[in-house]
């Protein structure tokens, strides 16, 4: 793309709440809904699109409390070109209505049954009921990526003469490519409203697409939270942020060191995990494990690494496998305050590898075990089990017992959870409490083989005030390998505090 200067203020409408939420399983409690757009009002974005106001009782009482929450950015609800859906929206106290329109003759016949003029009018009629109303609009081209380009201006025109203050194009299906886009926008922006683009990823493309857009004149992106959306999701906010940011240098007014801690809080909320492999805000994304990766990282962090984890909220981390070289473990191991011989480090780095070539990943746990297996220091662990009791059924609230022996002393607690699982992990939790007060922060279970008698295996990420660390429990019971990992955490994190202590 050519670099053409963008001449007024880059904006964005986010719709985690509503096509993010239309991805399969997903539905978020009121409290949840509220959360994620004080965060998002927060984070900098201009539109927040809160749901669909007609969908549900339930729907509607979440958006009103996210319109009355005082929040800065403007509240925007989804509707059709249908009166009563203005009616529910403005029902919620909403600021704005994104109003969507069948563009493409094929949307037309299928969806509405109709022909071009009949939408042309209802748009118009719909446009004019919600301005009337109070209503802020953005009129949408559903399908817009496959509409007659002529006919959909006139569409556009008709909407903006009916009062209508914003436009936008939805490649509603992800058929768009970056360069059709800009040809696309470089016509469209001649319109007399600023548009926006509203990019789906079915072709991994709705980042660039969107990109494409704006360099071409779009005024305003529809974005997601880790791009969660129907299929395979929508355009996401912190791949467009950052490669508006990083790579053409803009300022998008977004705090983007924000952006991986929502990312989270998204993910947790909605149930959907964010791939591993996902830009920005993936869990490998700012991970290394190569040795030459890691050697090229320690003399400058820009070799292999084209942002800065800190500027979107994250933490560079070395991970220790196959792949892993001196300077990583030996890295790894100054963190953990261990001092190795020339001699002791290669026997580490060897036995790494070994453990790296069986297909593992090497956690922390895994690290200092080695390291005090070759150092020959190892230390008697400060918590062991002694007994599990855990009840869990239909019409029982899971509840954990647990006697553990904590520094020589033993201690009886209970737990309950929202699951066998949970009940134990708090049950062992509550045991170490005012010794070792640990956060649970991550817990990722892999069945490894595939019946009910599966062996799982059982990975945790653990913390006591800024020191995290990883660990694992296997075996073919799941609160077993869970309570062991979560114990093998534990014992690590008071062994670093204590090396810490000392000095
Ligand atoms: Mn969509």
């Amino acid at each position: 793309m050519c670099g053409i200067a963008l001449s007024y203020e880059l904006r964005f409408l986010d719709t985690t709440l509503r096509d993010g939420e239309q991805a399969p399983g997903v539905s978020l409690s009121l409290d949840e809904k509220v959360a994620i757009a004080r965060s998002l009002d927060a984070l900098g974005v201009d539109v927040i699109e809160a749901g669909s106001a007609i969908t549900s009782e339930g729907e509607r009482k979440s958006m009103k409390a996210v319109a009355n929450d005082g929040l800065e950015a403007e509240i925007c609800s989804f509707v059709r070109v249908v009166a009563s859906d203005v009616d529910a929206a403005l029902d919620c106290d909403v600021d704005s209505v994104h109003l969507v329109v069948p563009a493409s003759d094929l949307h037309i016949r299928i969806k509405m049954g109709s022909d071009r003029e009949s939408v042309v009018r209802k748009a118009v009629e719909v446009t004019e009921y919600a301005v009337d109303h109070g209503l802020i609009v953005e009129l949408s081209g559903e399908d817009a990526s496959r509409a007659d380009l002529d006919f959909l201006e006139d569409l556009y025109k008709a909407g903006v003469d009916a009062g209508a203050r914003r436009l936008c194009f939805c490649d509603t299906v992800g058929v768009l490519t970056p360069e059709k886009a800009f040809q696309i926008f470089s016509r469209l922006s001649a319109l007399p409203a600023p548009i926006s683009i509203h990019c789906h990823n079915d072709f991994g493309m709705a980042t660039a697409n969107t990109v494409a857009s704006l360099r071409a004149g779009a005024a305003q992106a529809h974005v997601t939270v880790n791009g969660i959306g129907e299929r395979s999701g929508n355009a996401s906010l912190e791949e467009v942020v950052m490669t508006l940011e990083s790579l053409y240098g803009m300022d998008t007014g977004i705090k983007c060191e924000e952006l991986y801690p929502l990312s989270r809080m998204v993910s947790r909320m909605m149930g959907v995990n964010v791939a591993a492999n996902k830009s920005i805000v993936g869990e490998n994304a700012f991970t290394h494990e190569a040795g030459i990766h890691v050697h090229g990282i320690l003399a400058d962090t820009s070799s292999y690494e084209p942002l800065k984890p800190e500027s979107v909220g994250r933490k560079r981390r070395i991970v220790l496998g196959k792949h892993a070289g001196r300077s990583s473990v030996e890295l790894a191991l100054r963190d953990f305050r261990i001092n190795t011989t020339e001699e002791q480090l290669n026997q580490i780095v060897q036995r790494v590898k070994e453990l790296g070539d069986k297909g593992k990943r090497v956690t922390d746990a895994d690290l200092q075990a080695i390291a005090e297996t070759v150092l020959s220091t190892q230390k008697e662990p400060k918590v062991k089990l002694q007994q599990l009791t855990v009840v869990a059924g239909n019409t029982v609230t899971p509840t954990a017992s647990i006697k553990l022996q904590v520094n020589g002393i033993e201690k009886l607690e209970a737990g309950t959870g929202t699951g066998p699982v949970d009940a134990a992990v708090n049950a062992a939790r509550r045991a170490v409490c005012g010794v070792a007060d640990v956060r649970l922060e991550e817990f990722h279970v892999d069945a490894i083989t595939g019946g009910t008698d599966a062996l799982v295996e059982v990975w945790v990420t653990m913390a006591i005030a800024d020191r995290t660390i990883t660990a694992r429990g296997a075996g073919a019971d799941i609160i077993m390998a869970s309570v062991e990992a979560v114990l093998e955490g534990i014992n690590r994190l008071m062994q670093l505090e204590e090396a810490r202590t000392n000095g």
